[in-house]
C-alpha cells in the first residue's frame, strides 16, 4: 500500500498559491501519525522552495521525500490537454528533472529517488532521465489510462509501459478496472478524488472490486498505490480564482469537498485500509522489494 502525496500549488497547475500546501500539510501528518502509518511525499521543486517548512515537516515525520518535477509543467505523454500548460519537449525534460532533484535536495538534505509526474502524465523520455539521475521509483502509471500493467515492474527504456531492464521501478496507481467505463480516456474507472467527491467507503469499495480484479488475473503481489494533494485538505475556492492578469475556473468536481471533509474521510479511509491489514510503504520500500 503505498500513499503518495503530491506537494505542490493549490489546485495543481491552476494557481501560484500554496496555501494546500502551508495548512493541509499539517493536518495530513497529523492523521498519519494517529495511524502510525508511513508515506511518499513528492515535492514540485517550486513549492519546496517557496514552503522549506513543509518539507522539514514531512522529513522530521520520517515520510519518505520525493520530487514532483519543477513547476508542475507537463513532463511526460498529456493524456489530455491542461488550460494554459504545454508539455515540455523531450530536450527539456533532463535539465528540469535535474533541477527539480538538486532543489529538493537542498532544502531537504537528501537526495530524492522517488518520482511522480504531474498528473500522472508519465513518459519514456521521463523514464530514461529519472534512470539516468538515479530514481530508485517512478509512481506515474495510471492504470485508468493505460489498463494492462497490474503490478510494480521495470519499464523499458523504448516504451515506459511496456518490461524492460531498466533498474527504475514504475508504480501504477490503481483504478477499479472492475467496471466498465463510459469516458474514451478511462478516467471514471480512476480512484481520484473519490474520497471526497464521493467518501472513504466508496473509494474503499472500489479498492476492493479492484483486489477482486487483480486474484481473477492471478496477480498475487497486491500493491495498491494512492494519490493526494495537501490542497485537498484545505478549503480551496469555489469557481472563479483569479490572478494576475485573468481567471481560471476549475471543474467543480476537482475543487469539492476540500478541507474538513476531506480530512474527515481520509482518517476513516485509513483506518478502513488498516481493518483490512494493510501494510504502508514507501514507494522507495515498493522499488526494494520489486524482483
Ligand atoms: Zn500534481
Amino acid at each position: 500500500m503505498l500513499l503518495g502525496f503530491d506537494m505542490e500549488t493549490d489546485v495543481g497547475s491552476w494557481t501560484p498559491f500554496h496555501e494546500g500546501l502551508r495548512h493541509g500539510t499539517p493536518k495530513v501528518l497529523e492523521i498519519f501519525q494517529k495511524h502510525g502509518v508511513t508515506g511518499t511525499f513528492y515535492f514540485v521543486g517550486l513549492s519546496a522552495k517557496e514552503v522549506p517548512e513543509s518539507v522539514h515537516q514531512v522529513k522530521e515525520a520520517g515520510h519518505e521525500i520525493g520530487a514532483h518535477s519543477l513547476y508542475h509543467e507537463t513532463v511526460g505523454d498529456a493524456i489530455f490537454p491542461i488550460p494554459g500548460v504545454h508539455p515540455l519537449l523531450p530536450h527539456e525534460v533532463m535539465p528540469r528533472l535535474e533541477l527539480n532533484t538538486r532543489w529538493v535536495e537542498e532544502i531537504s538534505g537528501v537526495r530524492p529517488v522517488s518520482f511522480r509526474c504531474p498528473r500522472l502524465f508519465g513518459s519514456t523520455a521521463v523514464c530514461n532521465a529519472l534512470e539516468d539521475l538515479g530514481y530508485v521509483s517512478d509512481a506515474s502509471y495510471p492504470l485508468y489510462h493505460y489498463r494492462h500493467r497490474l503490478e510494480p515492474y521495470h519499464p523499458n527504456r523504448e516504451n515506459w509501459t511496456e518490461q524492460g531492464t531498466m533498474k527504475l521501478v514504475q508504480i501504477p496507481n490503481f483504478a477499479d478496472l472492475s467496471i466498465e467505463s463510459k469516458d474514451p480516456l478511462g478516467r471514471d474507472c480512476d480512484q481520484w478524488p473519490l474520497f471526497r467527491t464521493e467518501s472513504a467507503a466508496a473509494l474503499l469499495d472500489h479498492a476492493d472490486s479492484y483486489l477482486g480484479y487483480l486474484d481473477a488475473h492471478g496477480i498475487s503481489r497486491r500493491v495498491l498505490a494512492f494519490y493526494f494533494h495537501p490542497w485537498e485538505f484545505h478549503p480551496m475556492p469555489e469557481g472563479l480564482i483569479h490572478f494576475g492578469e485573468g481567471g481560471v475556473f476549475p471543474d467543480p468536481f476537482i475543487v469539492k469537498n476540500c478541507g474538513e471533509y476531506a480530512l474527515e474521510q481520509f482518517d476513516i479511509l485509513l483506518e478502513g485500509l488498516r481493518n483490512r491489514g494493510a501494510k504502508f510503504t514507501t514507494a522507495a520500500q515498493i522499488a526494494a522489494g520489486t524482483s
